[in-house]
């Protein structure tokens, strides 16, 4: 990205503060101008105290001017802190508002990506945060540096320069000569340390990283004894970061050093220039201090280049990154024009091919069909493709061919947003935000009542259990079990009532009591909707209405439980699998002697 590109790029979202950009423009121009009153003020001290001196005249004929001269330093500096104030405010208030205008547009547009936007290697969480964190600082240390530094420090210069040229062409000269020797070293400093603020920055992020990682790890770590490996690793994170570190402050001291000695050099050539028409009498001996002063007016802001110039490079690289983020359009959800006040629930699908974005082809001519008021299962080994028709059913992402109907409309054509207000989903491990319970439970339903809330809770067989708790439903719902927490998300879906509901492995990460309890929870709520249900508990997926079977993203079989036990197919396959690993005959056994126990002992 050009600095030019950038500017155009951030010229809508400065242009709402036109106002107050051309104020603090003015401020510039008002205290470059003021900045350039001290060597005036000094010249005329010098000159008339000489001219005093030479006529034989003290303290007494020169105290008016004295005061004059106080007052009028005095004067400029207090409407200098004025005009520094104004400027840095302003300046400051309008990097603040960009920023914030900035983050928030990356927030919206993030929001409306697809999901596969998010798997994306390059997107993914932490590198999104980063990427934005990121994009956003630098961009607006480009709008501080020039508000702020670059236009305040050059205007200055800009003006010390045209006055020193006014005042005598040939000390204007010797400053302008000099100039060039600057800029190369700030250029060659820059140089140096072009990437190195970015290095460091890694090498630091690393060792916070590596910290968060370290506790994370911990009973890993332990377990294996690994705490010298890890000590190690982080050794050498600490090593880079202080050779890196020694490495910057070498440059820097060296190049510093080197431009105060040429900034010497020019202010030894000036005051040698000056003195020689002072003695040649072509000018007053109070120009002398003038032009030093002017010269330091100049020199000024290239002394801050090398920095500028480094923060405007890592603008370029940072930028890029996040105007990535704002301009990928393409990953915008798609939506349809219809919003029916009713949906019943019958997808039909045909022929259809999926492949995620990563090229992973999960779907290969999948055909099935969903009747509305029943329960369909899915069934197939991990990997199958079973929560990609999920997806796809959700809107999440797209088919590669083949057709999606829902009640006999392409799924295209609904509206994103009305579609997923109908469809309930439940995962195997449901988002649980931090708040309270009922804050959680609300997020079915925004505006509902705390009774509606207590009545999902007591439809999803959690409302005792909440009871139980010392806060009841303003316990921090994080801490719960497991299972409180899918009864929560299922607590959700009764609030938010769709006639349409996913459960993909709702009780795959509960123990078998916690199982049994939300069996219950989730038989109440199929009553009467259309449910696709991915299980791999038989208990589950034995009573659904029709069963699917896939394997390797196909459509393999189809069939009520008994006609696909029958088949003797892969659907046998994987119940007899299921339950080989129950160990079923030996629990029937124990099962069997246990009722002969209790018969025997009633005979
Ligand atoms: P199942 O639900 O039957 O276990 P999935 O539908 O989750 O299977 O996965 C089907 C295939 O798609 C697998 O090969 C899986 O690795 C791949 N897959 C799933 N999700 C993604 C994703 N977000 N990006 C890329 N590939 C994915």
């Amino acid at each position: 990205m050009s600095l030019w590109e950038i500017i155009r790029r951030l010229y809508p979202y400065v242009l709402p503060y036109r106002r107050m950009v051309v104020s603090t423009l003015l401020l510039t121009l008002v205290g470059s101008l003021a900045a350039q009153v001290n060597p005036f003020v000094l010249r005329y001290t010098v000159d008339t105290v000489q001219s005093l001196l030479n006529r034989n005249l003290g303290l007494a004929q020169g105290a008016t001017m004295l005061m004059w001269v106080s007052v009028l330093l005095l004067g400029k500096e207090i409407t200098n802190t004025f005009i520094q104030f104004g400027q840095r405010f302003y300046g400051e208030k309008i990097r603040i508002s960009v920023a914030s205008t900035l983050s928030q547009d990356a927030i919206h547009k993030i929001l409306s990506y697809q999901l596969g936007f998010y798997s994306d290697s390059g997107n993914q969480t932490g590198k999104l945060q980063t990427r934005v964190d990121r994009g956003v600082e630098s961009l607006m240390k480009l709008v501080q540096n020039f508000f702020i530094d670059i236009l305040p420090l050059f205007a200055n210069a800009a003006v010390a320069l045209v006055v020193m040229f006014m005042a005598n062409l040939y000390v204007g000269l010797v400053a302008v000569a000099v100039l060039p020797v600057y800029f190369w070293i700030s250029y060659r400093q820059a140089d140096k340390l072009n990437g190195t603020r970015r290095a460091l920055r890694g090498l630091r992020e690393a060792k916070s990283q590596g910290l968060v990682n370290l506790i994370d790890s911990a009973v890993v770590i332990k377990s294996f004894v690994r705490e010298d490996y890890e000590e190690q690793k982080q050794a050498q994170v600490q090593q880079n970061l202080q050779e890196a570190q020694l490495a910057t402050r070498k440059t820097n001291f060296l190049y510093d050093g080197l431009k105060t000695f040429v900034e010497q050099v020019g202010v030894v050539l000036i005051i040698i220039l000056t003195a020689y028409l002072v003695l040649d009498r072509q000018i007053s001996i109070g120009a002398i201090m003038f032009h030093i002063l002017l010269f330091n007016n100049v020199s000024a802001p290239i002394r801050q280049l090398h920095r500028i110039y480094d923060e405007m490079n890592e603008a370029l690289t940072y930028s890029e990154g996040f105007f990535d983020i704002l301009d990928a359009d393409d990953a915008v959800e798609k939506t349809g024009p219809l919003q029916p006040d009713q949906v019943r629930g019958t997808f039909d699908i045909c022929h259809v091919d999926f492949t995620y974005p990563s090229g992973t082809q999960a779907l290969h001519d999948v055909c099935l069909t969903i009747k509305e008021g029943t329960t369909t299962a899915l069934v197939g080994l991990s990997g199958a493709g079973k929560s990609t028709i999920i997806h796809l059913l959700c809107k999440f992402y797209e088919p590669d061919s083949g057709q999606m109907l829902l009640d006999g409309q392409p799924l295209a054509d609904y509206d994103t947003h009305a579609l997923r207000q109908r469809i309930g989903l439940v995962l195997q491990k449901n988002h649980i935000f931090k708040g309270t319970i009922e804050e959680n439970i609300r997020y079915g339903v925004m505006d509902a009542t705390f009774e509606q809330i207590e009545a999902a809770a007591r439809q999803a067989y959690l409302h005792d259990q909440i009871l139980e708790l010392p806060r009841g439903y303003q316990s921090d719902a994080q801490q719960l079990s497991g299972g409180q927490q899918q009864r929560i998300a299922i607590a959700r879906l009764f609030l938010k009532n769709p006639p349409i509901i996913f459960l993909d492995e709702p009780t795959a990460s509960l123990d078998a009591i916690a199982t049994e309890q939300i069996k219950n929870s989730l038989d109440a709520i199929k009553q009467g909707r259309t449910v696709v249900i991915i299980s791999h508990s038989l208990a589950q997926i034995v009573d659904s209405d029709c069963i699917y079977v896939m394997k390797q993203g196909r459509m393999v079989e189809s069939g009520t439980h008994e006609q696909l036990y029958d088949l003797r197919g892969t659907y046998r396959e994987i119940f007899d699998a299921s339950a080989r690993s129950l160990n079923i005959e030996k629990l029937a056994r124990v099962m069997v002697d246990d009722e002969d126990e209790v018969g025997d002992t009633a005979a």
